[in-house]
């Protein structure tokens, strides 16, 4: 019973049962459409018929599918009495811990998960893998979670993979948010992206030092400590982003939630304190 059911081949789910075989776990997939289990079964895995067939032969089974409501669809084919489900599909934390409840509900274990990762990058370097649920369950697994990549466990509670997940891809949409602003801008006087873009990866390289920074004032909720930016004179700044946008024929629709935000923060009474404050308008 030592085998893993991985559900779903997608790119994803191709690319977890790829790393796993890789790593001498014997393994057995199932995918909706058939075809794609045709490159698997070359590099060893066994084919299972239905997703219920591969669950039952597998004490662990990885889902890995487009969404929630497809995990649902495929695992309520299947008994899930004694078996352990890790879901690596994304989603919110909330979608995690009510689908922790139902698996529950069914007698299995259930573990969330968050991959960190490109199906290129599974197994290899720089990729890892947020998994949360009960440290028991996630124990007994390790050595077919440490196929994938780095582990991170981020606590019994099944949401908080979804949210450490979600949290760093909110940071990653946020930084391409700023890189294509910086180059349509560019491009609106018809110069090279290519050519531009040493100077903005340095840039946002040096701009990232200030992230721990930032955590300590966000942590303290104290946003007056060591200002050499105030919000003020960043405000008036910002003001010149949609406005040379605007003359350079860019929209602006990329960046203006933050200049919004940076105009009720002075509204606000937070001019002399640091960006990090409007974090505080944030709050519902
Ligand atoms: P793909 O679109 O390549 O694959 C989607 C998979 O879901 C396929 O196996 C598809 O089956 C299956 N599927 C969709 N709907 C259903 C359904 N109703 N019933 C059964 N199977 C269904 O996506 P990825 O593999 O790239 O992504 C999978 C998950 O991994 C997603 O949640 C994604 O957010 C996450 N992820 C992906 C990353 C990436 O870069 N690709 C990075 C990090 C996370 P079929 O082949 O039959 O259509």
């Amino acid at each position: 019973m030592n085998t893993v059911a991985v559900l779903g081949l997608g790119d994803m789910g191709s690319a977890l049962a790829r790393a796993l075989l890789s790593a001498g776990h014997a393994v057995t997939v199932w995918n909706r459409s058939a075809a794609k289990a045709e490159p698997l079964a070359d590099l060893g895995a066994t084919v299972a018929g239905s997703a219920a067939e591969a669950i039952a032969t597998s004490e662990l089974a990885v889902a890995c599918l487009l969404d929630y409501a497809s995990v649902r669809e495929v695992l309520g084919t299947a008994s899930l009495s004694g078996r352990t489900v890790v879901n690596l599909t994304n989603g919110t934390p909330r979608q995690a811990r009510e689908l922790a409840e139902w698996v529950a509900a069914r007698g299995g274990k259930f573990l969330d998960g968050g991959i960190m990762a490109v199906p290129p990058m599974i197994g290899k370097p720089g990729a890892f893998v947020f998994y949360s649920g009960p440290r028991d369950v996630f124990d007994a697994h390790r050595d077919a979670f440490a196929a994938f990549g780095g582990i991170n466990y981020a606590g019994e509670d099944p949401g908080l993979a979804a949210l450490h997940d979600l949290a760093l891809l909110s940071g990653m949409y946020g930084l391409f948010v700023g890189v294509l602003q910086a180059y349509a801008l560019i491009r609106s006087e018809g110069l090279s992206a290519v050519e531009f873009a040493p100077l903005l990866s340095g840039w946002i390289a040096a701009m990232a030092g200030f992230t721990e920074q930032t955590a300590v004032e966000v942590d303290r909720g104290d946003y007056s400590q060591g200002v050499v930016s105030n919000l003020a004179m960043q405000a008036a700044a910002f003001d010149n982003l949609p406005a040379a946008a605007a003359d350079q024929g860019v929209s602006a629709e990329l960046i203006a939630p933050l200049h919004r935000l940076l105009v009720r923060g002075v509204a606000d009474g937070r001019g002399a304190q640091n960006l990090s404050s409007v974090i505080e308008l944030l709050k519902k």
